[in-house]
């Protein structure tokens, strides 16, 4: 006769919030039943190994089974299995002894976003199923297998049954608004994401062949000791788990046991694209036991453009995740995380910079991403950020400072590098003066500039991605005094100059006639000699206003216009320029526009009512040059 009775504590209380705790996640219930009978299996191999009984000859495996005509959804193991006592104390009235517990951590929480279970775990099948059976025979010699069944209101019966084998099996009568729970591939598609590394092999649906594939790997790469690894291996293991048809640059494996323990592997996948960066994907697993992707509270956010498994059974993940963040454990971990990070990408640099170079252009943003974010990370990685110049080779910015140092300075640095050594021979002062920098946003865009200064003999840096403005500002705050970053076309009369004008009232007098002529508002004229005689005029606008109207454009602000202070450097030493003021009046204005718009083509876009402009005048031009 089954034995009825009702569910201890206040279930009634327990079933909404269950259900609403899970709500957005409800697929976790898989991962609970199956990690069950996975610990079910492991507390049977212990005591088997403590000669408690007798071990398992034919293999310890989990049975996943869908039956869409019965719409059961059944767990098997051949685990420990429990005894009907065992069944009243850990399933009538155990899952619910951390209720009160679960409760108020679950109210402090604000509701969401606990990433752990609270010894819930079985009860949260019944977010998806109407009613639920055990069957289950204990190990124990002579103890009777047993039934219980309940639908998770607030009855459940319980009785002796005829099951022979040992372990217990999970019924679940998927309700019918879960339907979706009975599709084979919606589960195996569950079992490959929560289940995929559990420590047992779990078949879905297996036909009893003999070459039968488990839907998990027992022994995931990371588990194993590095020094026994193969780049084929990692290389596998990567491809398995995140179905990247690109290969990873490079990858670190993390295996500690103290103070914590922590295993996994990073790896650092190729960035597709440059602007949008694909997101990676870090996978938390506690004991093999998938918890969640990309927890940022665990690890920085940065690291998570990487792509990775990390298993912690140390993270405390019955709390929530603003918890977390506070803890001084997770914290440690995710510090030590950060360290090896930085540890294999100084490693690299320093012992095969042409791979780090080749590198290059998939980490740079991670990298600069990271500095903006930690300050130890940076710390850590500033002096292996490189940089390409227009010659295409890479320096850090210290090469950039040495190279910028007069000769007989860059001898005295070489002898004798310390600090204290350039103020003994009284260097102190020009240490102290900041290293200008010249940077190319956009290669193509700034082509007239790139070769006006190649043509100098200067030498500037390509800082082209979108971290790029933000990180440069980083470095002058950072290294404050030490740097100045000045975009090629900021300093354009100082760089370029080929020498300081002879007549100064003469150059005045050409800029005002010349800006007579042009009639443009808010345009400077002021006349120049440059090294490069070719180039009639170029225009020049200040780094700081430059950048001020970037950040302005950049957060939507009124009268966002980044040309305020644009200056139209005329070259003294181009013989159009020099001709100007002989024209006539017609001419000049001509000429002045013409000049005007080639040098601020070379700068940027034309408006499209200066574009209009420039091409009427242009072939106003043609038919003066023909007539
Ligand atoms: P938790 O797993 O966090 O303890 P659960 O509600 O998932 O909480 O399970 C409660 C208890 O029921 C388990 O601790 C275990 O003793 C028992 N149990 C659940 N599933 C099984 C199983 N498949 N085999 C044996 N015992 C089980």
């Amino acid at each position: 006769m089954a034995k009825q009775g009702n569910i201890q504590i206040a279930s009634e209380n327990m079933m909404p919030i269950i259900k609403k705790w899970l709500y957005s996640d409800k697929d976790i219930f898989i991962r609970e039943i199956v990690a069950n009978a996975a610990d079910a299996i492991t507390k049977f191999k212990k005591l088997a190994d403590m000669g408690e009984c007798a071990a398992d000859e034919g293999g310890y495996r989990i049975d996943v089974r869908v039956d869409k005509d019965a719409k059961t959804l059944t767990v098997e193991d051949n685990g420990i299995g429990m005894t009907e006592e065992e069944v009243e104390k850990y399933i009538t009235q155990i899952a619910f002894s951390g209720a009160a517990d679960f409760l108020s951590k679950y109210e402090k929480a604000g509701g969401e976003g606990i990433i752990g279970h609270f010894g819930l775990g079985f009860y949260s099948a019944y977010m998806v199923s109407e009613n639920i059976e055990i069957f289950t025979k204990s190990y124990k010699e002579g103890a009777p297998a047993v039934h219980w069944e309940s639908d998770g209101e607030s009855t459940y019966t319980i009785e002796e049954c005829d099951r022979t084998a040992r372990g217990t099996k999970i019924v679940m009568h998927i309700a019918k608004e879960e339907k979706e729970f009975l599709e084979q591939s919606i589960i195996r598609s569950l079992l490959e994401k929560y289940c995929a590394f559990m420590p047992y092999n779990i078949y879905l649906d297996a036909s009893g062949k003999e070459d039968e594939k488990p839907v998990n790997d027992t022994q995931p790469l990371y588990l194993k000791n590095p020094k026994d690894c193969t780049d084929e291996e990692y290389l596998d293991f990567y491809r398995k788990v995140f179905h990247d048809y690109h290969d990873p640059l490079f990858w670190i494996h993390l295996n500690m046991d103290y103070p914590f323990r922590l295993k996994g592997i990073l790896y650092f996948p190729k960035v597709k694209s440059k602007v949008e960066l694909e997101r990676g994907k870090v996978k938390l697993y506690c004991n093999q036991v998938f918890i969640a992707d990309n927890i940022k509270e665990v690890i920085p956010e940065y690291l998570l453009l990487l792509n990775g498994v990390i298993d912690c059974p140390d993270i405390p993940l019955n709390v929530s995740r603003s918890f977390l963040q506070n803890d001084r454990q997770v914290q440690k971990i995710s510090k030590h995380i950060v360290k090896k990070v930085s540890d294999k990408l100084t490693g690299l640099y320093k012992t095969d910079r042409e791979k780090y170079e080749k590198c290059w252009a998939d980490l740079s943003v991670f990298i600069k991403v990271g500095c903006l974010k930690d300050e130890d990370f940076y710390a850590k990685v500033k002096d292996i950020v490189i940089f390409k110049d227009l010659d295409g080779k890479y320096k850090n910015l210290e090469d950039f400072r040495k190279e910028q140092l007069p000769a007989e300075e860059q001898a005295a640095e070489q002898e004798a590098p310390s600090a204290e050594a350039g103020e003994e021979s009284g260097k102190k002062e020009n240490a102290d003066k900041p290293v200008t920098v010249y940077y190319v946003s956009d290669e193509v865009g700034q082509a007239q500039y790139v070769s006006m200064f190649r043509a100098a003999g200067l030498n500037a840096i390509v800082c082209d991605s979108f971290v790029d403005p933000h990180y440069i500002s980083y470095i002058e705050y950072k290294e404050s005094g030490k740097f100045r970053f000045l975009r090629i076309d900021a300093d354009v009369d100082a760089a370029l100059k080929a020498e300081n004008s002879a007549d100064e009232e003469a150059d005045k007098a050409l800029a005002d006639a010349f800006s007579k002529s042009l009639a443009v508002e808010g345009v400077t004229v002021k006349v120049e000699r440059l090294k490069a005689q070719d180039v009639p005029a170029v225009i020049n606008v200040a780094e700081f206003a430059r950048r001020f109207g970037e950040m302005n454009a950049f957060y939507g602000m009124e009268g966002a216009d980044a040309d305020r202070d644009m200056t139209l450097v005329l070259n003294a030493a181009n013989p159009v320029v020099q001709a100007f003021l002989s024209l006539d009046e017609e001419k000049k204005t001509f000429v002045a526009k013409q000049v005007y718009y080639l040098a601020k083509l070379s700068y940027k876009k034309l408006s499209p009512d200066e574009m209009k402009d420039f091409s009427a005048n242009s072939v106003q031009l043609l038919g003066k040059f023909v007539g």
